[in-house]
């Protein structure tokens, strides 16, 4: 069990998040090119130990996040008498939001009814990594179309539960160039079927094709130039925390800049003020741009640091 505490935004403003990674049998997929949550499963989790792993890890927040690395609503992962229960805990201490994820092919009429039945706000995200389905097909693997995801997303939002949708910076085998050019589209394709959106940045997961092309420095995770390029172009709520970001397996740019940069992303998702992403500036910028050039024509990594 994992947990800690976050800044989270509420209905515009800035309030205190108690996010809980419970320990389940794990994601059902399990097949996406950049992902080893896998690894963190716990084949022998039952309803038991996910609702003591819960008491345990929860603290009175106004927003709690309950992350299983794979589908909230997976009977598989957590069975429904355990999410019922902690619907109900949380209702009785007063929680205004709980955040969870899911898979869409586990939006069913059953989850929507448990969801308009449950007395608290959900929100639900999904990681539909990109709008592009050769993209999420071909590449990331993830195993279903953007037509799945819209007919999630829309039962989701008519049970009365907020969406949201992640996108993912820089699958493999995409130039920055092209990574940027995917996130940009993809962010207009979502909105009008989201809430919010998160920017993932990627990070280089242990054993998976990301880490060895990486490791043959085939692959570079994003810029984060990039990312700001992303986060400037959305017109809905879009956050980013730039996991890993500084490192050479997360989002980077010439590491001196950085924490500069981390900052200035995170600053812009509590507050959703662009001037944070208008106001960063370094040298490196031009070996970005180089790269975005560079990468396209090379399809390699042009700067590998
Ligand atoms: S990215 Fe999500 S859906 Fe894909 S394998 Fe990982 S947990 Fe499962």
């Amino acid at each position: 069990m994992k947990a800690w505490w976050e800044k989270e935004r509420l209905e515009d403003e800035i309030v205190d998040c108690r996010t809980i990674i419970l320990s389940t049998a794990g994601c059902k997929w399990r097949r996406c090119k950049m992902c080893s949550y896998y690894l963190e499963a716990n084949p022998k989790a039952n309803s038991e130990t996910i609702l003591n792993e819960f008491r345990e890890a929860y603290e009175k927040a106004d927003v709690v996040k309950i992350f299983t690395s794979g589908s909230f609503f997976d009977d598989r992962e957590v069975d429904k008498e355990v999410r019922r229960k902690i619907y109900e805990f949380l209702e009785k201490e007063g929680v205004k939001k709980l955040v969870v994820e899911s898979r869409p092919e586990f939006i069913t009429e059953e989850v929507v009814k448990e969801i308009q039945e449950a007395k608290i706000a959900i929100e639900v995200g999904i990681g539909v990594e990109t709008s592009n389905d050769w993209i999420r097909e071909k590449i990331i693997n993830k195993g279903f179309t953007f037509q799945e995801f819209k007919r999630a997303a829309s039962m989701l939002r008519e049970a009365g539960s907020r969406v949201k949708a992640y996108l993912l910076l820089k699958p493999p085998l995409l130039s920055e160039e092209e990574a940027i050019k995917d996130a940009i589209q993809s962010v207009k394709d979502v909105e009008s079927y989201v809430d919010v959106i998160s920017l993932n940045l990627m990070t280089v997961h242990k054993n998976t094709l990301v880490e060895k092309l990486w490791s043959k420095k085939l692959y570079r995770p994003p810029w984060l130039w990039s990312a700001v390029e992303v986060l400037k172009k959305s017109k809905i709520e879009t956050i980013c925390d730039p996991v890993a970001g500084g490192k050479s397996r997360g989002p980077h740019n010439c590491y001196d800049c950085d924490p500069e940069f981390v900052e200035a992303i995170k600053s812009f998702s509590l507050t959703q003020d662009k001037s944070y992403l208008e106001e960063v500036e370094c040298d490196c910028e031009e070996l970005w741009e180089v790269s975005l050039k560079g990468e396209s024509l090379a399809r390699l990594p042009v700067f590998v640091f």
